[in-house]
């Protein structure tokens, strides 16, 4: 159970990270610990846990629920800052050079990355331009500029102003960041599109690439104890949950606030980062039961209308995400089938069925298997985005397929519906409170 790189004790862990005082002693603080001996509330179900040592390289994980409390990355600010800017150059790259090329019939045409953004707004499909655009471009970008915003001043030592607005805009944008998913949705559409042209790939391919890479190992490198100190001594020596402990932990800087600060509207902000400090996400079983409903719904036309109309040689007409699917095996394509399949049909109905188990499960103050619980929790969360291959596939192809007269592709109105489903499935898993299924419980 325990490796050599993680650390579970019953009740205590952890910390013990590349952290100097000096590093973290540039950023604001109130309420600082001067050392390793604190206290830290988990996310997902609100232990608290004492801070102990973890070897270079390894992580501390809830010992109630699994959660990665903390990891202990050698050298992690100057890891993290030159995979941002690593990842920075290639976002540069893959907007400058050309992305794919077409090749039909001795003639040659260049895409850019945003030609399937161009061609949905040009056919009208601008929400759904927008939404490719937003997931796959600019919320990238917003994510590495702000990483470097708030990072470059505790690295170099000054300070800019806004460092918690920008952060807390980074961690907003984070659920929306899909570069790992456009990516497979590029492969796929390069593979369907071998049958009607040749496929040559361009430099921003590449670069492109490097940057899912990049992004992820940054993503993967970065600890929020860069910024702030992770634990808490004020409620060192208490036990059991934060809440237990009449303790609130602020969402942005994990700093452990004592409920009394809090005014009988139970509203307040934390002392060290200013952040909104609320004991739970804010009437989180109504908003996510509002969003599943509202999924649920969305899933009906997103069904039954076409999704997308390919036309060859004259031929072809409107296809619904289970022809598109059918279309594809028929063709031989089935290892292709399968993906779409399950993007688009098991994960938004897994995801759907498992946050409306959890809900229920709350409500009913079920003491039935907690972890396993979170667990699901957690997986819901991971894998919501993958829902938009379909989306994503449909954009790339719209955009890619306008040099050969013979086909076109062009999308249709339950591509719009089927984005919805996505968008409102990411919100409801946002909504949820994990730390619900540990307090609800007989
Ligand atoms: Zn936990
Ligand atoms: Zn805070």
């Amino acid at each position: 159970m325990v490796g050599p790189n993680e650390q579970r004790t019953q009740h205590s862990l952890f910390s013990g990270t590349a952290l100097s005082p000096s590093m973290y002693g540039r950023i604001p603080m109130t309420n600082s610990s001067s050392g390793f001996d604190g206290v830290l509330a988990c996310h997902d179900c609100d232990l608290l846990h004492h801070v102990r040592d973890v070897p270079a390289g390894g992580k501390a994980l809830c010992s109630r629920c699994g959660a990665l409390l903390y990891r202990n990355h050698p050298d992690g600010l100057n890891r993290v800052l030159s995979l941002n800017l690593a990842a920075l150059i290639c976002m540069i790259l893959v907007n400058v050079f050309p992305f794919l090329s077409m090749e039909i019939a001795g003639r040659v045409e260049e895409t850019v990355f945003i030609s399937g953004v161009l061609s949905l707004y040009q056919l009208g499909m601008g929400e759904l331009g927008l939404l490719v655009l937003l997931t796959s471009l600019l919320f990238p970008l917003l994510g590495i500029l702000g990483m470097l915003y708030v990072l470059l001043p505790v690295r170099f030592g000054f300070r800019l102003p806004g460092l918690v607005p920008v952060y807390r805009l980074v961690r907003i944008v984070a659920p929306w960041c899909m570069l790992d998913v456009l990516l497979l949705s590029v492969l796929l559409a390069a593979v369907k599109l071998l049958d009607i042209a040749n496929v040559v790939p361009g430099i921003a391919l590449y670069a492109f690439v490097a940057l899912v890479v990049l992004e992820a190992a940054a993503y993967a490198s970065f600890d929020r104890a860069l910024l702030w100190p992770a634990t808490s001594t004020d409620a060192a020596g208490r036990g059991g949950t934060a809440a237990d402990a009449e303790l609130i932990n602020c969402h942005t800087c994990a700093l452990l606030v004592p409920a009394s600060m809090l005014s009988h509207a139970g509203k307040g902000n934390c002392p060290r980062c200013s952040s909104p400090l609320h004991r739970r996400k804010a009437n989180s079983i109504k908003r996510t039961w509002a969003l599943i409903i509202s999924a649920l719904l969305l899933l009906i036309p997103a069904n039954i209308y076409p999704v997308m109309t390919v036309i060859r040689f004259g031929h072809g007409e409107p296809s619904t995400i289970a022809a598109g699917i059918e279309h594809l095996i028929e063709a031989g394509m089935w290892p292709l089938g399968m993906i779409v399949f399950v993007a688009s049909i098991i994960v938004p109905f897994m995801k759907l069925a498992a946050l409306s188990l959890l809900q229920v499960s709350v409500q009913k103050r079920s003491g039935w298997r907690l972890r396993d619980r979170t667990v699901l929790y957690r997986l819901t969360e991971l894998v919501g985005s993958w829902s938009m291959v379909d989306i994503f596939l449909i954009a790339l192809l719209t955009g890619l397929v306008k040099l050969d007269a013979l086909t076109t592709i062009t999308p249709d109105i339950g591509a719009l519906f089927f984005a919805g489903v996505v968008v409102t499935t990411i919100f409801a898993a946002n909504s949820f409170d994990p730390r619900l299924i540990w307090d609800h419980r007989k």
